[in-house]
């Protein structure tokens, strides 16, 4: 009993010297003894195992206090790899990421047949094709972090619904831990986007809560509290994509409700805005380039007619952000976390969507919450999905270790 548990501390310790020698890199043994509050001794000798085990490397000196210069540790980027995927609703993505979230390589499919088989076969694809045949490029692999839309336990590693893949109480992580023989972590894709961003794009000294909003097909929030994801009792926390907004009963969700924010304020709604307006009669009482697709409209040609400065694009750009600020005022007023990042195709418009959002946002919650917090566009673009499972398999430190 007493040697099981000096092993657990033992463990602790270690894993706490590489948390900080991830979030600080180029330290010192010294350095790393006043953060931690381990004893040198502790510390020397943890991270002569960690150099041992490769994890760790030194990268030259620091300056010195008088006596001798200080060694200065990093971590060794290059010396384990994990595999992300993104398993979006119409292409999925998946890469081989270093621990310090370098893309080493990429490949992506898409997503013509949505029916449960072909899409785990796509996923295998994608994976086998990344390990590739005989011995991987990319090794030691430690895990494989997949994002996944709807609704997910974690814990279990099952999707429990998802609709667009047709996957219901899949056991994912499972299928794939038997079939790869690496341990795996599933996650909402808006969660993993959420630690993505917080990981890899923020200051992680200024916020540790933060809310990021992937507005794209669908609408959806990862909460970050504390530095962790909050996922709730039941694993949806952020499922903002269905809160009512209007009481417009012709708006129906996908979810079988109605007046959902998604039907509103996601790609998806601004696509069928579009179509809905200029199909009309009488028509769009302004001249719009849109008219000229009607019946094949894409969110790129909104785009491409709202940067134009086309009336039509304008206004349902405008609208769809407020939108979306009247959620985001709920979310305020519930969480008051400052700090909110936007992601996803809806991004695109940026600066006046941005606008527009805050606006209405300010309107709809108490001013002082509004003014404290910064809504701004996020960083990562396309690869926050990858990026922020890759990052929470590598933040479980015992993966890490070849030798435990
Ligand atoms: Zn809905």
């Amino acid at each position: 009993m007493e040697k099981a548990t000096r092993h657990q501390i033992k463990e602790q310790n270690r894993n706490l010297v590489l948390k900080t020698i991830f979030e600080r890199s180029d330290i010192s043994r010294a350095e790393i003894a006043r953060v931690t509050r381990l004893t040198r001794t502790t510390v020397s000798d943890i991270v002569s195992d960690l150099l041992d085990e490769r994890l760790v490397k030194e990268v030259g000196t620091g300056s010195s206090l008088g006596g001798k210069s200080p060694i200065l540790l990093d971590i060794a980027a290059d010396s384990r790899y994990l595999i992300g995927l993104d398993l979006a609703r119409n292409k999925f993505s998946g890469a081989i990421v270093n621990l310090r979230g370098q893309i080493c390589a990429f490949v992506s499919r898409p997503i013509k047949e949505c029916n449960r088989e072909a899409a785990l076969q796509t996923t295998c694809e994608i994976i086998d094709h990344l390990i590739g045949p005989g011995l991987p490029t990319h090794q030691p692999l430690v895990g494989i972090g997949i994002g996944a839309p709807g609704l997910i336990n974690s814990k279990d590693g099952v999707v429990i619904n998802a609709v667009n893949l047709d996957w219901v109480n899949l056991p994912l992580g499972k299928l794939l831990e038997e079939r790869y023989h690496l341990p795996v972590c599933l996650l909402n894709d808006c969660q993993a986007a959420a630690m993505g961003e917080y990981i890899y794009a923020a200051d992680l000294s200024e916020a540790r809560n933060m809310v990021v909003v992937r507005v794209g097909h669908g609408i959806g929030a990862g909460i970050i509290i504390n530095g962790q994801i909050f996922q709730g009792d039941g694993g949806s926390a952020g499922e903002i994509g269905h809160i009512v907004v209007t009481t417009d009963q012709t708006l129906s969700c996908r979810c079988g409700n109605v007046g959902c924010l998604e039907t509103l304020a996601s790609a998806n709604a601004l696509v069928q805005r579009a179509e809905l307006a200029v199909m009309r009669i009488p028509p769009y009482p302004q001249p719009t380039a849109l008219a000229k697709h009607a019946g094949s409209i894409t969110l790129e040609l909104i785009e491409q007619a709202f940067a134009e400065g086309d009336a039509l694009a304008q206004e349902i750009v405008l609208e769809a952000g407020r939108y979306l600020g009247i959620a985001l005022a709920n979310l305020i007023s519930t969480l008051n976390i400052h700090k909110i990042i936007l992601i996803g195709d809806m991004a695109c418009f940026g600066q006046p969507w941005l606008a527009a959002i805050q606006e209405t946002m300010s309107q709809a919650t108490l001013g002082r919450l509004a003014q404290e917090t910064s809504v701004q566009i996020g960083d990562l673009k396309d690869n926050d999905v990858i990026l922020g499972v890759s990052a929470l398999m590598a933040s479980n430190y015992s993966l890490l270790f070849q030798k435990q």
